[in-house]
């Protein structure tokens, strides 16, 4: 593995919030005094009535709670609009940029309230109540946020649901969580193509036969579209009635703020229940700290809303610190590989946080669609969603950053609601491919498969010591699901799934899921170091290793691999990358078995599924399990024809 190190600068450790000195002593006190620790963080929000009680957790099977602030009352729709208005009201709250580059919109924090309180107001003429879940369904549109917003003003619960999923993904999703209220739009805008909207959410509701009685259609093209007149609602002609004030809604601390199901990379989604003050200020916290934002910074997350992090570092995060946060309706590679860095250019983006999948598909396509570019504002690179890659790592902060923005690897989960470990920009130095030090009051630990807490250098799973305010309070409608899923496994702790190695340092790399891990004649190899080894050689810009039953070995190491454009795939390149690797690595990690794949199936956010290549693998093509979560299902097609024989 790599083991380059990069140092914080002077100049970050002199303007950052937290340089190395403040975020030892600040780590400290909230490991050993963690209740003063949030009361205090606590006061970053306002609320309506104090809380007196901070933390109250229990990680025991059977018994698992978790209460953050819990006599508290506050609204998070208020902490993220209104309370700006006196001093902010004028200044950018989203900036929108369009699937064409030739649209964009700033929208103030004055606009925002506005808009949020006509979204609330159309909401509660449909009877929406404090407690009922709405489904939302958009692009990535202002009209998103005005939803998502609306619901936390009214006490509505959110369920948002990928503007990419199919009618099925929808209806279960609306079942599981039994919504009557869908907002979606027309249709939707994509690397300029068109994605039937308002059709899927039709589709989907039909499945969930009359359980739905309102859908509310945001006009996006005017494309065509069938309106039910007893279900369907306009919203521009319900909204131009509806009054540009509207009270919040008293929360509870611990009343539910929304659910969002994971991204299924490991199976079916979970229906993951975030609720209100401690989510609000664990994501607010972590975008001040991680990425360091100050006052009038532009700041840009490329994820989608529907995913976690758009809406802890889209929304929730940056709103409730004033931010000015952007929101891109398109994709990387339209009209042109170019595209991330002319929108960086437009609007001058100063933080810029994106996935790694992002990342290598625009290094397959080489410097030049970067270098054309000046990237002069970007001062900070942020990674969320897989292992980065360590040749991913220096290629974003090489080419894209010019070598001169730290690059900051954050893990996290959809459960964890916030930033888990990470670097801060002015106070931790940096080493590719490691997501570095825990967030203040985290506290990681690596277990052995026999539970055994690991001390030092180790390797193992990561667990999760003590409850942190953005924690995950219950699978939605199935608490023991809940507690088996994260608390079964390791006594006591939260067990994040994930492998993790701590290093000499102190410092944290996720190897990969445990689920993935392969074990070669006893030796446990997890996924992402074979893979990165791989990914470093220049032919190659993706890589995905999973094991196959091996006679000799137990698992052979089975490789499927990208190749960047231009490069043709050749018997004398697949005996270079396994000679590579075993040099890289060792003999225990080269490859017995490499298929050339153009494309590599993921989830809809990106992430590769390694349960599919597995099955590949393996030579059990009709048993792939669920696949409803898969961005583009032809893929498999391709590697299931072209998988590669054992003997
Ligand atoms: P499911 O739980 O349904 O299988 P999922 O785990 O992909 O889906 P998410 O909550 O979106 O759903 O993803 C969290 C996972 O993503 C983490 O557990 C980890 O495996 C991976 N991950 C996220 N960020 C990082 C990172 N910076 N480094 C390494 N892995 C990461
Ligand atoms: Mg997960």
């Amino acid at each position: 593995m790599s083991d380059a190190i990069y140092k914080v600068t002077p100049e970050w450790a002199k303007r950052a919030y937290v340089d190395e000195a403040k975020y030892n002593d600040m780590y400290a006190r909230s490991i050993k005094d963690p209740t003063g620790f949030w009361k205090e963080a606590a006061s970053r929000v306002d609320w309506i009535k104090p809380f007196t009680k901070v933390d109250n957790a229990c990680f025991d099977l059977g018994k698992v709670s978790i209460k953050w602030f819990e006599d508290g009352v506050l609204n998070a729709a208020y902490n993220c609009i209104d309370r700006h208005l006196e001093k902010r009201g004028d200044q950018t709250a989203i900036i929108w940029e369009g699937d064409d580059p030739s649209e964009s919109r700033h929208i103030t924090y004055r606009e925002l309230h506005a808009e949020v309180c006509k979204m609330a107001n159309v909401l509660r003429a449909r009877n929406v109540k404090k407690g009922d879940r709405v489904t939302i369904y958009m692009p990535m549109i202002p009209e998103a946020a005005y939803a998502i917003l609306a619901c936390a003003r009214i006490g509505a619960i959110h369920s948002v649901v990928f503007g990419g999923f199919s009618p099925d993904s929808i209806a279960g999703r609306l079942r599981d969580c039994k919504s009557r209220v869908v907002i979606t739009s027309d249709e939707g805008l994509r690397g300029g193509r068109v994605i039937a909207m308002k059709a899927n959410v039709d589709a989907a509701v039909e499945k969930v036969n009359g359980e739905v009685d309102t859908v509310i259609v945001v006009k996006r093209t005017g494309g065509n579209i069938t309106m039910n007149p007893k279900r369907d609602i306009w919203y521009h002609d319900a909204a131009a009635n509806a009054g540009t004030d509207c009270p919040c809604e008293p929360m509870n601390a611990e009343d539910p703020l929304f659910i969002l199901y994971t991204s299924g990379s490991t199976g079916q989604p979970k229906g993951v229940l975030h609720t209100t003050a401690g989510y609000l200020i664990f994501v607010a916290m972590t975008h001040q700290y991680v990425f360091d934002y100050h006052d009038g910074d532009i700041y840009w997350c490329t994820a989608d809303v529907g995913w976690v992090t758009g809406h802890s570092y889209i929304l929730y995060g940056p709103l409730c610190n004033g931010a000015t946060t952007m929101m891109f309706e398109g994709v990387p590679n339209y009209p042109d590989n170019s595209r991330f860095w002319n929108v960086i250019d437009k609007h001058k983006v100063n933080i810029f946080y994106t996935a790694p999948t992002a990342i290598r598909a625009l290094m397959q396509a080489g410097d030049q669609p970067v270098k054309k570019t000046s990237r002069a504002s970007l001062r900070l690179l942020g990674s969320v969603g897989e292992p980065i890659n360590p040749e991913a790592w220096e290629w974003y902060h090489r080419v894209v950053g010019d070598g001169r923005c730290p690059v900051v690897d954050t893990w996290w989960q959809t459960e964890t609601g916030g930033i888990m470990i990470s670097a801060l920009p002015g106070a931790i130095a940096q080493k590719p491919g490691s997501a570095t030090r825990p967030f203040f009051g985290i506290v990681p630990e690596i277990v052995d498969g026999e539970g055994n807490v690991l001390e030092g250098e180790c390797s193992g799973n990561l667990c999760i010591a003590r409850s942190w305010p953005g924690q995950v309070r219950t699978v939605y409608g199935d608490h023991d699901r809940f507690e088996k899923t994260y608390f079964s496994t390791y006594k006591g702790r939260y067990f994040s799934g994930d492998g993790c190695r701590r290093d000499a340092d102190g410092y944290y790399w996720i190897t990969g899921r445990v689920d993935d891990v392969i074990n070669v004649s006893g030796h446990r190899l997890g996924t992402a170091e074979v893979e990165s080894s791989l990914v470093a050689h220049e032919s190659v810009s993706e890589a995905a290793v999973v094991g196959y039953p091996h006679d000799i070995k137990g698992q052979g190491i089975y490789a499927y691999v990208t190749l960047m454009d231009g490069v043709e795939p050749s018997e004398t390149l697949r005996k270079d990358l396994i000679a590579w690797v075993r040099k890289d690595i060792g003999p225990i990690a080269q490859p017995d078995l490499i298929q050339f794949a153009p494309g590599l199936p993921k989830t809809r956010s990106g992430k590769i599924m390694r349960r599919i290549l597995r099955k590949i693998a393996e030579d059990e093509p009709t048993k792939l399990g669920d696949t409803t979560t898969l961005a583009d299902p032809g893929v498999v097609t391709d590697l299931v024809n072209n998988r590669q024989n054992k003997r």
